[in-house]
């Protein structure tokens, strides 16, 4: 009966502990939420750019905000290291300047670059 006892009680810590850990985990990788979230989920519905590179019709502030936390810029400062040759770049069918990337939605230049670089593997 005790070790029984014993068995659940240990259980239920360390359910408790990976809840906590798992908790935190999405913390960190969703942030903790705030007042402005229902109204940033709005898409940007202003008027439609002529440059496909700026086009961000249709893209949401959920989306811009991530590009933001990347550190995303058009044109990189790191020679070598640059979204046109990011494992995570998607260029368009149309061979622009720009492309997507799988991260995020909207579009990015060959030239930009953000902190989850990659090398494009063969
Ligand atoms: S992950 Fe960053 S560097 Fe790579 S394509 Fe996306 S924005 Fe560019």
């Amino acid at each position: 009966m005790k070790e029984k006892e014993y068995s659940r009680r240990r259980f239920i810590s360390q359910y408790t502990t990976r809840c906590a850990a798992l908790m935190g985990t999405m913390f960190l990788l969703y942030g903790c939420g705030d007042d402005e979230k229902p109204a940033a989920k709005e898409e940007n519905t202003d008027k439609p750019a002529t440059d496909r590179c700026n086009d961000f019709t249709g893209v949401s502030e959920e989306e811009l905000d991530k590009r933001k936390r990347m550190a995303y810029v058009d044109k990189s400062q790191i020679p070598d290291n640059s979204c046109g040759n990011c494992g995570l770049y998607i260029p368009w069918e149309d061979q622009t300047a720009c492309g997507g990337c799988l991260l995020f939605k909207g579009p990015v230049r060959e030239e930009g670059h953000c902190i989850q670089w990659v090398a494009k593997t063969a």
